[in-house]
């Protein structure tokens, strides 16, 4: 199956199989747009903009074939749980972030782990996709220092310790500091190509798009490069029943169709 994907006034084509969603959680005001912000264009904001749930398109040409990657940058203070419980099911890859210096950003993350392994319980084992859940789990803001730190390594380290799709980073958005060895390791154990990192590709601006689908795609100045990204200027989220269709999609992957009721979303 493939999918069409409008860039401004380019469409590219993307096999359903090379598409996925990646989902960012955490409380409010611990800095999970500064690590989407991060991603797509290498900036960070001081200024604190409240975020309501904000989609973002990155689409992706790596040695001629056509990936893309949605990113949803969910609000922290979820008012109907169904919307996070169906934003959990779409997600392919998680980021879960908390703020060092805040102890009840840590405990909502616990919250949100012990969430996303039971939403997605419902699916295991239904595709191979989705019988794993890559997550990773950011304690932002470790340029404060120790002064304020209210969550030691150790205890984030033993919520991740003998599950092999689970990493913890210590992070910061505004030094830029480990994240993009996060982002590696978070596409690694995805099993999606590591150029996906933001390190990894070089940006391409929306002037190309017309050519950025073709195989053959390459700037002829940049010969040793052969993965690339586009940000996608006029993404929007998909409505709750495209959602559920994906779901639905993924979940019927393989043929397994008898258990989909009861992956119920309330
Ligand atoms: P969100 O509500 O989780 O999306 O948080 P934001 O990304 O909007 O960030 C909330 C506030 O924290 C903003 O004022 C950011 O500038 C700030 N912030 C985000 N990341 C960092 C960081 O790594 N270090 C510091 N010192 N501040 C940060
Ligand atoms: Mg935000």
């Amino acid at each position: 199956m493939m999918k069409t994907v409008s860039s401004g006034n380019c469409t590219f084509s993307v096999p359903a199989k090379n598409s996925y969603r990646m989902v960012v959680l955490g409380a409010s005001r611990v800095g999970k747009s500064s690590i989407v912000s991060r991603f797509l264009n290498g900036r960070f904001e001081d200024q604190y903009t409240p975020t309501i749930e904000d989609f973002h398109r990155k689409v992706y040409n790596i040695r001629g074939d056509m990936y893309q990657l949605d990113i949803l940058d969910t609000s922290g203070n979820h008012p109907f749980p169904a919307t996070r419980r169906l934003s959990i099911l779409t997600g392919d890859v998680f980021i879960l972030v908390f703020s060092l210096d805040n102890r009840d950003s840590f405990d909502e993350v616990k919250r949100l782990r012990k969430q996303i392994l039971e939403v997605k319980s419902c699916v295991k084992n239904k595709t191979k996709e989705l019988a794993e859940f890559p997550m990773v789990i950011c304690g932002n803001k470790n340029d404060y220092g120790e002064h304020y730190r209210k969550v030691h390594s150790e205890e984030a380290e033993r919520l991740v310790s003998g599950d092999e799709n689970c990493a913890y980073f210590e992070i910061s958005a505004k030094k830029n500091s480990n994240v993009d060895e996060m982002f590696q390791v978070l596409f690694s154990m995805a099993k999606l190509p590591h150029e996906m990192s933001p390190a990894l590709h070089r940006k391409i601006s929306l002037q190309y798009g017309d050519a950025f689908h073709q195989k053959s795609f390459r700037m002829r100045r940049l010969k040793e490069v052969d993965a690339y990204g586009m940000i996608s200027p006029f993404a929007r989220r998909p409505s709750v029943n495209s959602d559920l269709k994906y779901i639905k999609a993924k979940v019927l992957g393989e043929g397994h169709s008898r258990d989909r009721e009861k992956c119920t979303i309330q």
